[in-house]
């Protein structure tokens, strides 16, 4: 756990979200400013600050994209969208590695 991090303090439970789903690694909570009909984080619960930091820990990358299948067949998602925002230019905000998973609508390609 780092201090001052917002996911850490999710994953801790010191901060409240509204869980969807978790694995021993992972955990998934809805976003609190959807940006889809169906809008959940996928974080690891061990602190990773972005994608680049989530591949040194092989074992963990895995459980996360496992997750975040679990969270799409949990939700009947037959269609969505993975997102990891890295770095603050490419909006990133929250430095604790996070993928969007987007869905509920068709979502376009390429994005705009
Ligand atoms: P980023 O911009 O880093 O890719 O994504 C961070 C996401 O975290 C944003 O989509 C934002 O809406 C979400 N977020 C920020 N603060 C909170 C919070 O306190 N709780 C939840 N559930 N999501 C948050
Ligand atoms: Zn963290």
């Amino acid at each position: 756990m780092v201090e001052d991090c917002l996911f850490c303090k999710i994953v801790a439970g010191e901060v409240p979200a509204t869980v969807v789903l978790s694995g021993a690694d992972w955990l998934a909570f809805e976003d609190i400013g959807p940006k889809a009909p169906v809008h959940v984080l996928v974080v690891p619960k061990r602190h990773l600050a972005d994608i680049g930091e989530l591949g040194s820990d092989p074992a963990v990358a895995a459980a996360v994209v496992a997750g975040i299948g679990a969270v799409a067949r949990h939700l009947g998602l037959s269609a969505y969208r993975t997102v990891f925002n890295t770095g603050a230019a490419a909006g990133q905000s929250v430095f604790h590695a996070h993928a969007h998973v987007l869905g509920g609508r068709d979502l376009g390609w390429p994005p705009g």
